[in-house]
Order: structure tokens, then sequence, then C-alpha cells
């Protein structure tokens, strides 16, 4: 068990944004999580976990307790089932299903990450999420320091949701998927697709992707009626939700720019760190753009983006 000490962030991270930790692990090895838990309880430390780094602001003041980054990457196949670690990149995941011909994965394209944290905020795209394909996941269990399986149900995925997210304290240690056989021919073709979309409609540069969720056309309705009949007239409503991005670019703050962070003129959903961005900046700029959205539009919206350390 290697832990150190003052271990700087930001370099995980897809932000680049993040300060040191006063305790860090890096941990590949599933075994160790019982020592490195026990180890924390015991200092009295806390505990913050993370794995790709790709859906978090991290504080970039100094960050009390243990950070522990999860690592861990075995893959068994059998047959059309996929038993993940949950640090396995999903990148490397639809690697190993196109060379399967199973079909399913094809819209995880382009997203960075972890089938870890992209379980634990059920990611999703082009109409899709993880929650569609997950048979069961294995966790360890903070407060009762043991592993257990949990089905599908007992996730309680929803829309950006799970039960991970609702308790904090399961850390994911393995993903079972379930996918079907198909064509590769059509699997590559379907990737190729969603590949061009993201190319086209996404900007390049460090960001934790879509800053907030999507908002559903029946909250839109109840809130502010008169801007869900101009999203149902301009055709842009996707499986019942009003894009985040399509209000923030709106409301006209595409551009807008608060220290070294700015909001992407392609893509207003994005929050980018152009200029050594301080997590403040991100922060500042994330609570100017809600307060828009209430003022305005009478709109809550809701952060995607996960904070730690804070
Ligand atoms: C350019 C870009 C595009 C993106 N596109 C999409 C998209 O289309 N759709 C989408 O849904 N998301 C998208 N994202 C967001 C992000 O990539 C996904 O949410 C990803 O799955 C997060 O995984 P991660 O390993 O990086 O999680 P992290 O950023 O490391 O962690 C995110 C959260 O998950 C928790 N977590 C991480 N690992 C575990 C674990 N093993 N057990 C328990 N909790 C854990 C962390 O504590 C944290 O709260 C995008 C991000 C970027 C930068």
């Amino acid at each position: 068990m290697k832990i150190e000490k003052n271990k700087t962030l930001a370099p995980m991270t897809t932000l680049k944004i993040g300060g040191k930790a006063k305790f860090f692990i890096e941990t590949k090895n599933i075994e160790e999580l019982k020592d490195i838990i026990n180890w924390a309880k015991e200092k009295k430390e806390k505990i913050i976990f993370f794995s790709g780094g790709s859906n978090v602001l991290i504080n970039d003041k100094n960050i009390n307790g243990l950070v522990i980054k999860l690592s861990y990457t075995n893959l068994s196949i059998n047959n059309n089932e996929l038993d993940c670690d949950a640090g396995l990149s999903l990148t490397q995941i639809l690697t190993t299903t196109i060379k399967h011909n199973l079909t399913g994965l094809e819209w995880i394209i382009g997203i960075p990450g972890t089938i870890g944290g992209g379980v634990y905020g059920n990611i999703g795209a082009f109409n899709n999420d993880i929650a569609k394909i997950v048979k069961n996941v294995t966790v360890y269990n903070i407060k009762e320091n043991k592993f257990l399986t949990l089905s599908n149900k007992q996730c309680y995925f929803d829309y950006r949701d799970s039960i991970f997210k609702q308790t904090n304290n399961l850390i994911i240690v393995k993903v079972k998927l379930i996918l079907k056989k198909g064509s590769q021919i059509t699997i590559k073709k379907l990737i190729n697709k969603y590949l061009d979309y993201r190319n086209t409609t996404q900007p390049k540069g460090y960001s934790a992707g879509s800053t907030f969720k999507n908002l559903t056309l029946d909250y839109v309705k109840s809130v502010n009626p008169d801007l869900a009949f101009q999203a149902e007239k301009n055709n842009i409503i996707r499986d019942n939700k009003i894009a985040a991005s399509w209000i923030i670019d709106k409301l006209g703050l595409k551009n807008k720019q608060i220290g070294g962070a700015k909001i992407s003129e392609k893509h207003a959903g994005f929050i980018l760190n152009i200029n050594q961005a301080k997590a403040k900046d991100v922060i500042n700029l994330i609570n100017f753009i809600k307060q828009e959205a209430k003022t305005k539009y009478n709109i809550n919206l809701e952060e995607e983006i996960r904070y730690l350390g804070f």
C-alpha cells in the first residue's frame, strides 16, 4: 500500500484543475481497498474517490483527507457478457466490444472516463444510457466494510442518477454488462456516425463535459410554458428533454468568460479551462449561468459535474 503525501490532482482531471491531496493513493488492486479504507478510518481522514477525472471539479486548495484514484482494469468476456473492473476506460471497453462483434455500446464513443464513473452518473448519449446494459454492479460499502453485488434494479438508475450518486459511500469495483451479438461493419458504421456528430458539435480542450443536466419537458412546461413552446417549435426536444445548452445559448452566454474559464462557443453546455482557470472561476461561471437562467426564464439548472474536496 503506497500512500503518497501532497499529491497534485489537476493532471488527473480533464479540466486540469485540482489542488494537493493531503494523502493520495492510486489503487490497481481490488483486494487492497479494504486496507486503504481501514487506514483512512483509523486515521480519521475523510475519504474521497474518483477514477478518470472527466466529470469532476476538484478544489484547487489543499484537500484534507485521503484521495483514492480507482484504477483496477481487468476485463473478461463470456459470450455476450463483459466483466469489467471499474477503472477500465470506456474506450478500452468499446475497443473490446468491437473486436468481439458485440453491439449496444457504440454511443459511448468520445466519452472519456471509466465504467465506474459512468455507472455512478448513469452516463448517456444519443437516447441511450449505461443503465440499459448493466446486469449487476459489485461495490465496496465504506460504512459496512464489505463487498456486495447489486442487481440493476438495486442500482436505482435514473436520468444521470443512481444509488451511488445518492449515497456516496459505495465504491464501484466491478460492473457486469450485457450486450448483443452484432455485425462488426454495422458497429463501426454506428460508431463513426456518433463520432462525426460529436466532432462537429462539441469543443476540444480542457472540460468536464456537459456542466448541467438536461431538463424534462414537463418541468420546463410547468415553470415557463412559453420557453417549452419555443423548444417544441424549434424541434430541439430529445428523449422528452430540453438541452441545458440550448437554454444557455438562448441566454446569450456563449463565450462568456470569468477568469480562465469560458463557456464554449461551439457547445454552450461546456465550460472550458482556456487559461489556467481556478476552481473559483468555474464556480463563479456556473453560478452566473444558474442565476441568469433563474432570473430570465425561471429555470433551475442542476449540475451534472461533481464537486470534490470542497
Ligand atoms: C469531452 C467530454 C465529453 C463527455 N461526454 C459525455 C456524454 O456524452 N455523456 C455523459 O453522460 N457524460 C459525458 N461526459 C462526462 C464523463 O466523461 C462521464 O461522466 C464519465 O463516465 C465519468 O467517469 P470518470 O471515471 O471520469 O469519473 P470521475 O470524473 O473520476 O468521477 C465522477 C464521479 O463519479 C464518482 N466515481 C468515479 N469512479 C467511481 C467508482 N469506481 N465508484 C463510485 N464512484 C465513482 C466520483 O466520486 C465522482 O463523484 C463527458 C466528459 C467530457 C470531458
